[in-house]
């Protein structure tokens, strides 16, 4: 077993007890001077364990540290951190810089001996590193430990700063799209790709975004996100949700070549992809420890912002039909109405009850029921205009609010939104189809007196629905 230690410290001292202390216990010691003198007797002398100072001239314990651990020629040496430092930071950093015991110097006598005896033994139970290291033992002179020092630093520099640059822009992210394109923005900016992408699907719900770097042709485009939605999507039927950001032009893309990456995401499934310029280029780094971090920066990014997001949902959106809830619709009018005071612009509102409910639930059953009014909003939502607000109002009853819309725009839409009603069968839970109606109250803020009043708005177009239902439903007023 080898049972060589190797001991580095500046204090001529130091070294000398230590030796002795160690020597006593039947170790074979090798002494150094300073951190590059330690970085270079570790590499070429490959002890079985180094004990070292932190504080020492011209290289100190800490890049000794991480050099050692970080190149693969030494990362399997455990290493002893032996300073009259006390201090919890030192400590701390030292142990997450890769340090195997920490011990100071006034250490109780014997625990020396013992640690060194530990991690002698753990040594000889960790595998011997790889031999076609390259590595030509006389050839490491103090140039070439500082090269490998400065290779280090910048590689944990690098990772450090994008993974920085990820979750400052991630963390602050409100939704998954906000986040996934900041994450795509910094991989941008160390993997040249003609496009990236990301993908990650819940039980209920998939997200896709994509960035295109050149101006890809619109049909790889659709392929590229089917293939992403497919691949992370827990259902056949989960509705996606796909953003594309950059410009569609003409180029056709090999997806073939694209690189794939699982995202570890913690409720559901995420992938990475993305197509390097350059075919070579990534396959040379795929396992790299900077990509690693990065997937799992990024799930936990991306895991966050879903988070923000589901929580956000559900507060202001109403479970049943994800349109807003009451609360938030009212606040919403009640600060449009201000606005439009202000700025004096008009605003409509547009009150709507589905006719007959009661006997839809009574026919159907109440899950029936809540299948409509879950497809009658979504009928809503798509024949407004994205500017228009719509929320949940009562039971059956929905509210839209229309900013710069005057009572006879209003009315229109109001129209738009009973036809498209009327014209679009709604499906029951189990298969079959029925057609719905709903009436419909409009009011313009300018016909009420005051006309901040939110209370008085919505009185009027409730009054006006009541007189859609009492002349026959299915119809608008005025
Ligand atoms: P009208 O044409 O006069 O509006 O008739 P209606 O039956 O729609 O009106 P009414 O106000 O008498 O009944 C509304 C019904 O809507 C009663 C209630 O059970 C039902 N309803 C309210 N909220 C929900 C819900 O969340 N799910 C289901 N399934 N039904 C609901
Ligand atoms: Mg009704
Ligand atoms: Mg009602």
């Amino acid at each position: 077993m080898n049972r060589r230690v190797l001991v580095v410290d500046d204090s001529e001292v130091t070294r000398a007890i230590l030796a002795r202390t160690l020597r006593g216990a039947g170790f074979e010691v090798v002494e150094a001077r300073d951190g590059a003198e330690g970085a270079m007797a570790a590499l070429r002398e490959q002890p079985a364990v180094v004990v070292t100072d932190l504080e020492m001239p011209i290289m100190d314990g800490f890049p000794l540290l991480r050099l050692l651990k970080a190149d693969p020629a030494s990362a399997h040496m455990p290493v002893l951190i032996l300073t009259s430092h006390g201090e919890a930071a030192s400590r701390y950093w030292s142990l997450r810089t890769g340090a195997d015991a920490y011990l100071t110097k006034d250490h109780r006598p014997g625990e020396l001996v013992e640690t060194v005896k530990r991690l002698v033994r753990q040594a000889g139970s960790r595998p011997a590193p790889p031999q076609a290291l390259g590595l030509d033992p006389q050839s490491i002179g103090p140039v070439e430990v500082l090269a490998r020092v400065a290779r280090h630093l910048d590689a944990s520099l690098l990772q450090a700063t994008v993974l920085n640059t990820l979750l400052e822009k991630g963390m602050a992210a409100a939704d998954f799209h906000e986040a996934a394109r900041g994450a795509l923005e910094t991989l941008g900016q160390i993997v040249d790709a003609q496009f990236l992408a990301v993908a990650m699907a819940e039980l209920d719900a998939g997200m896709v975004q994509i960035f295109l770097n050149d101006p890809v042709r619109q049909a790889d485009v659709d392929v590229l996100s089917d293939l992403l939605a497919k691949t992370v999507s827990q259902a056949p039927d989960t509705p996606v949700e796909v953003r594309i950001g950059g410009e569609r032009g003409s180029v056709a893309v090999d997806l073939e070549r694209a690189v794939w990456l699982p995202l570890p995401v913690r409720d559901g499934t995420g992938v990475l992809t993305f197509l390097p310029r350059d075919p070579h280029e990534f396959a040379a780094s795929s396992t790299d420890e900077l990509i690693e971090a990065l997937l799992s920066h990024m799930a936990l990014v991306l895991d966050n912002a879903r988070l923000s997001q589901r929580l956000h949902e559900l507060s202001t959106l109403d479970g049943l039909t994800r349109q807003l809830n009451h609360r938030v619709i009212y606040d919403r009018l009640t600060e449009e109405l201000e606005r439009a005071r202000r700025y004096k612009y008009p605003l409509s509102v547009v009150l709507c009850d589905f006719d007959h409910f009661k006997e839809i639930n009574d026919t159907y059953g109440h899950l029936a029921g809540d299948a409509v009014l879950r497809e009658g909003a979504a009928v809503l939502r798509k024949h407004l205009r994205t500017t228009d607000l719509l929320g949940r109002y009562g039971g059956e009853e929905f509210l839209a609010v229309l900013p710069q819309v005057e009572l006879g725009s209003a009315r229109q839409a109001a129209e738009r939104l009973r036809l498209g009603l009327e014209s679009t069968p709604v499906r029951l839970p189990d298969g079959g189809k029925i057609h719905i109606t709903a009436s419909f109250g409009v009011a313009d803020r300018d016909e009420v007196s005051g006309g901040t009043g939110s209370d008085l708005l919505v009185s009027l177009a409730d009054r006006r629905l009541y007189e859609a239902k009492a002349d026959g439903r299915n119809r608008v007023r005025p």
